[in-house]
């Protein structure tokens, strides 16, 4: 089966999955974007199962209850977001993949705590919390 990989920035922390894609979405909430420092964050999901980290295991840091965020401890890259209310997944940031202009994001979520100033208008379906 075809891999789908990506890295940090400064490459010390690499993944590869052959799972589906379970996610993709830009979300808008303030963890995410205080985490990537960028107006907006942009997901994908895979099961764990079918995911590996492939080179230097990323720092995880508890950023609410029951969320870990994974990021590289050398560049700062934000890596990977994991959360008890999503079991047997991981949300990778879509940025970070080898080849990002092949991601195609489906929605918006936490649309209403978007920043003014970022306007869109792709016409994805915008949902103001949570996508459930
Ligand atoms: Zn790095
Ligand atoms: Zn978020």
């Amino acid at each position: 089966m075809t891999k789908t990989t990506g890295h940090c920035f400064c490459g010390a922390v690499t993944f590869a999955y052959s799972g589906p894609q379970t996610w993709a979405c830009y979300c808008h909430c303030t963890d995410c974007r205080r985490n990537c420092a960028a107006p907006v964050a942009t997901f994908l999901g895979t099961p764990l199962d079918g995911f590996e980290w492939t080179g230097q295991t990323p720092k995880q840091f508890n950023s609410s209850k029951g969320v870990i965020r994974h990021f590289c401890d050398t560049c700062g890259t934000p890596m990977a977001f994991q959360a008890d209310h999503y079991v047997g997944e991981i949300h990778l940031y879509a940025a970070t993949l080898t080849e990002p202009e092949t991601f195609e994001p489906r929605s918006h979520v936490y649309y209403n705590s978007r920043l003014p100033w970022f306007h869109l208008e792709d016409g994805l379906k915008k949902y103001g919390g949570s996508a459930d």
